[in-house]
């Protein structure tokens, strides 16, 4: 059986092709995914062929084939399901000029063929055994994840206090899905909103890690609060739950020992975001975060929790009195910036109807935005 290497860059002549404008789109009505247990193809109808690369990653096993910019909206919602050989399947930008498919592999299968015939790719992978599938396995660029294409500008007066608005998830990675709204659409309305309201009040600089449907990795998300030197870093998500009728608000500050249960469960989804997104982690990395965590996180933890604390108490009373705000804490890498204060909020629960409702209120986040200004008007000014 012959397989093709791990990394491959493709390129497809585009001779005779008109410049177009435009990214290409997906055409929907030749786009399937097929298996037969021992094979799975994936055929991709594009308005017009362009360049790409496919490679497979381990631990979990994903494959990932990367292209210029592409139009997704008109890509099959439901690809992948009745498959158990594919146990998801999610699209969309990987950085400013990237757009990027990922398919989780229930199993290991491994790329036998790939080819564009006129605008249609056509991608066979075969079953292979667990090894052959880790030996196939890994990422072209040695794992180098995207980073920001230039530095995302501060804005506000010189001098002011400066709060790093960090709306999670983006692109390739949707983050919690309900009724067709995403997680990474809710905390960029809300990331929005609160800079312009911070901005308002003359006495903040804002920076968003994101203001568009970009994917950045965590580590990029730490770097960002790092280089500009944050005051703050607030990192905004929204929960689900599977069972139950989960309301409300919740603060979590880093914490290696998670609160519950449920706050450990909570930071193992958030943290999920770059292998969803198909990015390799970095083991080597994580250790040496980890010894500079120990070293100089005491005191940013200090801060941390005491920002998170009043946080906690002013979202309580300005919001929904049934849904009061919770304070929790796990090891959210997103939290891990060693020298930036940094909390994480989940602003309510997409799995509820009322929370979700109110995510998507522009009057439920402007109170939201009022107790944060509220919390951080306390807590730079007991830092003075
Ligand atoms: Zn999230």
């Amino acid at each position: 059986m012959k397989f093709i290497a791990a990394s491959i860059w493709l390129l497809v002549g585009l001779t005779g092709v008109q410049a177009q404008t435009g990214p290409a789109r997906v055409l929907p009505s030749e786009t399937s995914l097929v298996s037969d247990g021992y094979s799975v193809t994936l055929t991709l109808a594009l308005s017009r062929a362009v360049s790409y690369r496919v490679f497979t990653l381990d631990n979990p096993r994903r494959l990932v084939l990367d292209f210029p910019e592409i139009d997704f909206s008109f890509m099959p919602a439901n690809l992948a399901s009745g498959l158990v050989q594919v146990s998801d399947l999610r699209f969309g930008y990987f950085n400013s000029q990237q757009s990027r498919l990922v398919l989780d592999l229930a199993e290991p299968f491994v790329v036998s063929s790939v080819a564009f015939e006129d605008t249609i790719l056509t991608l066979n992978l075969l079953r292979a055994t667990a090894s052959e599938f880790t030996e196939l396995s890994g990422a072209p660029d040695a794992g180098a994840l995207p980073v920001a294409q230039a530095q995302p500008e501060i804005s506000g007066t010189k001098g002011l206090p400066l709060v790093v608005l960090d709306a999670g998830h983006g692109g390739i990675d949707p983050g919690a899905v309900r009724n067709d709204i995403t997680e990474k659409h809710v905390t960029l309305l809300f990331a929005l909103q609160l800079r312009d309201a911070l901005l308002e009040t003359q006495r903040f600089r804002v920076l968003l890690t994101r203001d568009d449907d970009a994917f950045l990795a965590l580590p990029e998300r730490i770097r960002l609060a790092r280089a500009s030197q944050a005051d703050i870093f607030i990192s905004l998500h929204a929960n689900t739950v599977e069972r139950g009728v989960a309301r409300g608000t919740t603060v979590y500050n880093l914490s290696e020992q998670a609160s519950d249960d449920e706050a450990a469960k909570r930071a193992e989804f958030e943290n999920r975001s770059d292998i969803v997104a198909g990015a390799v982690l970095l083991g080597q990395e994580d250790e040496i975060a980890n010894i500079l965590v120990e070293m100089a996180q005491r005191e940013t933890n200090a801060a941390s929790v005491q920002f998170a604390d009043l946080l906690g108490s002013t979202l309580r009373y300005a919001l929904d009195k049934n849904a009061p705000s919770r304070r929790m804490s796990a090891g959210f890498r997103v939290l891990r910036a060693v020298d930036t204060p940094s909390v994480l909020i989940e602003l309510g629960f997409m799995s509820n109807t009322t929370d979700l409702a109110n995510l998507l209120s522009e009057n439920w986040r402007i109170e939201a935005n009022r107790s944060i200004i509220a919390a951080l008007d306390e807590w730079f000014t007991a830092a003075e």
